[in-house]
């Protein structure tokens, strides 16, 4: 039988975050989606979740901080000069030469 190498299959164990234990745990494949992993199971806690490739997903501060963050730069964006100012005056210019 012919296998990729890297080829995971149900059953596989495999790293990754989970929400239950907030660590990296040990999960079992339990969904495989054209050949990626959709779905894991904690093997400490045998709770079942979508595979987060190891990745910690962000906290709730963390995302709250991040909406901040992106209400200053939109706020950044359309008040102060910066970059997109810069674009946007470029832009001007390229409009009169062309006149
Ligand atoms: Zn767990």
């Amino acid at each position: 039988m012919e296998t990729f190498p890297n080829e995971l299959r149900l059953g596989d164990v495999v790293d990754d975050y989970c929400i239950k234990c907030k660590r990296i745990t040990n999960h079992s494949i339990v969904s495989i989606v054209n050949g990626e992993v959709a779905k894991v199971r904690c093997r400490s806690c045998y709770h079942d979740h979508n595979y987060l490739k190891a990745q910690i997903p962000p906290s709730k501060k963390d995302l709250k901080k991040q909406e901040l963050f992106n209400a200053v730069l939109s706020s950044v964006d359309s008040a102060a000069p910066g970059v997109q100012a810069e674009e946007a005056a470029a832009a001007e210019t390229a409009k009169k030469k062309k006149k």
